[in-house]
């Protein structure tokens, strides 16, 4: 019989497996919130080693989740944010000062460009937006404040490729940073670090999940980089939450698998379209007709190229809602990377308040859609694409 009662004996309950030394053979899902200590001695030891204390500021599946990225991105070390965008802002919080020049790719994903635009400006960091097709204008931009070089590694919804190389050359010969978001790429089909790339950063939300079901970032860099951006993103509250991390790592250990499928599945459906009577244009690097077919079998390995392409089809808006509704599999979703095939219209949605004749420069048009790629089976996904596209008979 316990001298307390049973209130107080439920609470403290469970101390056998909390001091646990099970050996799981997956990961555990750490959710708490900080870890407990007992005595001044453990106390400092905790804090001087830099061991787990308090949920934002470090936390085991945060850890696991991060080392993972680490040797998938071939980098010295990561951090996990809780969404993409807490993994840029973190990172350009503590890169920058006022007073800095920051060199942007103009055709970026739309919330990292308001980052540039709205955010920067306000801590008095300089942006300037360069068409990346055209490595020598970057090099045009450069100025002596040039603190960091941002890119994307293929743009969003045309799928043009950026010469990461020549960009990080330009980069390291002006004291320079290269920044590339890897997020429609993944590290399964191209490692940026190897191409010159200082900090990587991931919207694991997408493709390295790849399950739809949880939100999360990543930046992969120096060890010592990591260190110093780490205290800031504590600060700002961006680091990721425990089950989130957990649930990424439990999807991010297949994207090898999923990965190479879906890219397979996307170079077929390409093929498919590209060959359609109703379709003007098709953007996929596996492509003969990609403009930068060169450079793209340069960048990527076997593994593939990429899950997203875009397509045109006749600039008639209720044909193409036409086709949306007649697709038996792929939904209308404003994300990508899941296991399903999701699309999306650009004019109507992540480009809509872009003019249309800006767009139709950026080879946007009324008449193109955007395929995220799942792993359906590639022969029933292009036979539904097939079928939908009679809407334009
Ligand atoms: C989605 C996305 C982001 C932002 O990621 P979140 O996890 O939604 O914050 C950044 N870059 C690219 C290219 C993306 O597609």
């Amino acid at each position: 019989m316990s001298d307390y009662s049973y209130i107080t004996e439920a609470l403290y309950s469970g101390e056998t497996v909390r001091g646990m030394s099970l050996k799981p053979e997956s990961i555990p899902c750490f959710l708490t919130t900080a870890f407990t200590m007992r005595g001044f001695k453990e106390v400092q030891e905790t804090y001087a080693t830099k061991g787990y204390t308090y949920v934002r500021t470090r936390n085991p599946n945060r850890t696991a989740l991060g080392e993972v990225i680490s040797c998938l991105e071939g980098g010295e070390a990561s951090l996990v944010f809780a969404s993409g965008m807490g993994a840029i802002t973190s990172t350009l919080m503590t890169l920058l000062n006022p007073g800095d020049h920051v060199i942007c790719n103009a055709n970026i994903y739309g919330e990292t460009f308001e980052v540039m635009t709205e955010i920067l400006p306000k801590c008095g960091v300089e942006v300037t937006f360069v068409d990346y097709q055209n490595t020598d204008d970057i090099a045009k931009a450069v100025r002596p404040q040039t603190k960091l070089i941002y890119s994307e590694v293929l743009s969003n919804p045309t799928l043009t490729l950026v010469d990461l190389e020549a960009v990080a050359k330009i980069a390291h010969d002006n004291g320079a940073l290269l920044m590339v978001d890897n997020t429609f790429t993944t590290p399964i089909a191209i490692r940026p670090i190897q191409f010159g790339a200082d900090i990587v950063i991931n919207s694991l939300t997408k493709f390295l999940n790849g399950h739809s079901d949880a939100i999360g970032g990543s930046i992969t860099t120096t060890q010592a980089l990591c260190d110093k951006i780490q205290p800031v993103a504590m600060l700002l509250g961006t680091p990721g939450d425990p089950f989130s991390s957990w649930l990424i790592h439990r999807g991010i250990n297949t994207a090898s698998l999923r990965l190479p499928q879906a890219m397979h599945t996307a170079e077929k459906l390409a093929k498919v379209l590209s060959e359609h009577r109703h379709v003007s244009r098709v953007n996929h690097p596996s492509l003969s007709t990609y403009p930068q077919k060169a450079l793209a079998d340069r960048m990527f390995g076997k593994n593939g190229y990429c899950a997203m392409l875009s397509f045109i089809v006749p600039e008639d808006l209720e044909k193409i809602d036409q086709f949306m509704l007649a697709l038996r599999f792929p939904r209308y979703a404003p994300t990508l990377g899941g296991l399903h095939t999701t699309l999306s219209h650009p004019v109507t949605s992540s480009h809509m308040g872009v003019p249309d004749e800006t767009r139709r420069k950026m080879g946007i048009t009324p008449g193109m859609i955007r395929v995220s790629v799942g792993i359906e089976d590639p022969d029933d996904l292009a036979a539904d694409f097939e079928n939908a596209l009679k809407v334009f008979d």
